[in-house]
């Protein structure tokens, strides 16, 4: 997993180094098209502040995250999608790759459970 040190892609993105489909952006967080979608519908939404992951959050960061959820339902709302999917993956084993804090939004097929 990359170091706290280094630069995240989603920093990257964030601060314009690199491209994104960038769906919306307020003053907290961004919401991109994910480059490798697992369904029709498939974005993140990114806190600029980084936090590596949910794990590592701290109990002052209670109102970024209600806000990000708050961001998600706006997303879903705005593209009339009221059958999706929110995940945040937790470690290497839970499928995390990036290891800045982010929401995935997943919508327009049916979905199985329990997830792979
Ligand atoms: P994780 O696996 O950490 O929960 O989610 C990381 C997500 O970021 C993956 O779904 C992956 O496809 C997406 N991703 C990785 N690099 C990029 C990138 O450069 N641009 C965009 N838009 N998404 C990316």
């Amino acid at each position: 997993m990359t170091s706290v040190e280094e630069k995240t892609i989603f920093e990257k993105i964030i601060n314009g180094e690199i491209p994104a489909d960038i769906v919306f952006e307020n003053d907290i967080a961004v919401v991109i098209r994910d480059i490798n979608p697992q369904a029709p519908v498939h974005v993140l939404i990114i806190p600029k502040r980084r936090i590596d992951r949910i794990e590592a959050a701290q109990d002052g960061d209670t109102e970024l995250l209600g806000k990000l959820l708050i961001m998600a339902r706006d997303f879903a709302k705005s593209h009339n999608l009221t059958e999706f999917r929110l995940v945040i993956n937790n470690g290497q084993q839970a499928g995390e790759t990036v290891p800045h804090l982010h929401i995935h939004l997943l919508s327009g097929r049916s979905m199985a459970w329990p997830p792979g």
